[in-house]
């Protein structure tokens, strides 16, 4: 079930993950909401109200590819984003992103590693690195 808006869950601030059985068991359960979403390319723990760092997203080159801890080291450029989301049917907002950037995150198999990504990998990642942080596309509504 996936958590939707306007459910205060949206808003906790999700913990950092070990690699462990647990968290591959929770990369698991999201893979297989992701997958019957069918629509959505990306998701977080916190959507399943799991406020765990995990999330797995889809990318362009259509790689499934799970994120534990994911942060951005590095930015670049501005690209400007319209987006849905899982937890907000219906609703269409458009944001402005970093056009490129360079994650820092471990991967299923509990590497930690850096990787560049753009355009709509990158937005994808920035969307669910705010639900991890307990913010939601509809918070980008009013300052356009
Ligand atoms: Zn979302």
């Amino acid at each position: 079930m996936i958590v939707k808006y306007p459910n205060n869950k949206l808003r906790e601030i999700s913990k950092p993950v070990d690699w462990n059985k647990a968290t591959i068991n929770l990369i698991k359960k999201l893979t297989s909401e992701l997958e019957s979403s069918k629509t959505g390319i990306g998701i977080s723990a916190i959507q399943i109200g799991i406020p765990r760092r995990v999330a797995i997203i889809y990318t362009e080159k259509s790689e499934r590819l799970p994120l534990l801890n994911p942060t951005i080291i590095e930015m670049e450029g501005e690209i400007t984003s319209t987006e849905g989301c899982l937890s907000c049917p219906n609703e269409i907002v458009s944001i402005k992103r970093a056009q490129k950037i360079n994650l820092a995150y471990t991967t299923k198999f509990g590497n930690s590693i850096t990787r560049w990504f753009e355009g709509r990998d990158a937005i994808v990642i920035q969307h669910e690195i705010d639900h991890m942080n307990g913010k939601i596309i509809l918070d980008y509504k009013d300052n356009s």
